[in-house]
């Protein structure tokens, strides 16, 4: 596993092939905008592709960090898509995006129909834990494959763990945000009813972090809440889009509706903001 071709440029893909990279791994990316692939290069050393397809004939292993199942569907299917090459048939294809079961299912058949093996191998963490290659990697898939891969994770986070067949690793991710979600609803929710009684954040949030109910989340957003600051880190279309997941996948519990609910509200008006934009969201109501 030394070449690694990458598609993705976004807010976590930069970083993670800067880690692969730093690791001594030879890297070449294809992004879907030329402008973001050629300022990278200008930085680290990197090779260029044009077209997914290219990645094909240079690559032991392809990893796709995109935004979501449309855009992952598309480099495999479109024109000049993985699936337009020649096949190779020791090369591995794996997914670290945040995508429906039924995709990765989708996409892990046809590659097999093509001898390509795919992992799903979605990521908790966001951009900082991508930028100290400290993320958890979730990852579904034959579990031969996953162990040729491991080096590959080890150099992007401080775990990953194996779950089993393809799609596995997908729900795994979509549990995780929901219930990543639930508490971002519940910390704002728990803020509006102190300032609304007279208390301010400033004084309510360092109790919830001493407290048993703190956690790494209600610290991370601490600063944040204070100071109004929902410069996005994870944004909120990114959770939204994850929730619309999870309900796809059969997610309809009380407060996952509600969840659900405050995500669609809040899409049109905080989408490009951060997650927590749920508490100015639920304060504008
Ligand atoms: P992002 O910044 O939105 O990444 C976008 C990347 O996807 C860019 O390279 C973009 O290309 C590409 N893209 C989008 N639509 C495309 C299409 N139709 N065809 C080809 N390329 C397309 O997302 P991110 O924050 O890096 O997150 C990537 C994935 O990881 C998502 O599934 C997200 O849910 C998940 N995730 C994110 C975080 C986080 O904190 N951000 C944490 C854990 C997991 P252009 O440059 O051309 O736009």
């Amino acid at each position: 596993m030394k070449n690694i071709g990458w598609i993705g440029l976004g807010n976590m893909g930069t970083p993670m092939i800067k880690n692969l990279v730093k690791a001594g791994f030879a890297v070449t990316v294809y992004n879907r905008s030329a402008d973001k692939t050629k300022a990278l290069a200008a930085e680290i050393n990197i090779g260029i592709a044009g077209s997914p397809a290219e990645l094909v004939e240079k690559s032991d292993v392809i990893i796709t960090m995109l935004t979501d199942d449309a855009a992952v569907k598309s480099v495999y299917e479109g024109a000049d898509g993985i699936f337009s090459a020649a096949s190779r048939k020791d090369l591995i294809a794996v997914d670290m995006s945040t995508v429906a079961p039924e995709t990765t299912q989708t996409l892990a058949a046809l590659c097999r129909e093509k001898g390509i093996s795919y992992l799903d191998a979605p990521v908790a963490g966001s951009v900082k834990p991508a930028e100290d290659a400290q993320l958890v990697i979730m990852v579904g898939g034959e579990e031969a494959v996953y162990e040729k891969v491991k080096p590959v994770f080890d150099a992007l986070g401080k775990a990953s763990i194996y779950l089993g067949e393809n799609g596995k690793a997908n729900v795994a991710k979509l549990s995780v945000n929901l219930f990543l979600g639930i508490v971002v609803q519940g910390l704002s929710e728990a803020v509006i009813f102190a300032r609304k009684n007279g208390l301010a954040a400033e004084a309510l949030l360092p109790i919830i972090n001493a407290a048993a109910v703190g956690s790494g989340l209600t610290k991370m957003k601490t600063e944040n809440i204070i100071h109004n600051d929902f410069k996005p880190a994870f944004a909120l279309k990114l959770l939204a889009k994850d929730i619309r997941l999870a309900k796809a996948s059969g997610m309809d519990t009380p407060v996952g509706e509600s969840l659900s609910a405050t995500l669609q509200g809040a899409l049109e008006k905080h989408g490009e903001e951060d997650m927590i934009a749920v508490l100015k969201y639920l304060s504008e109501k």
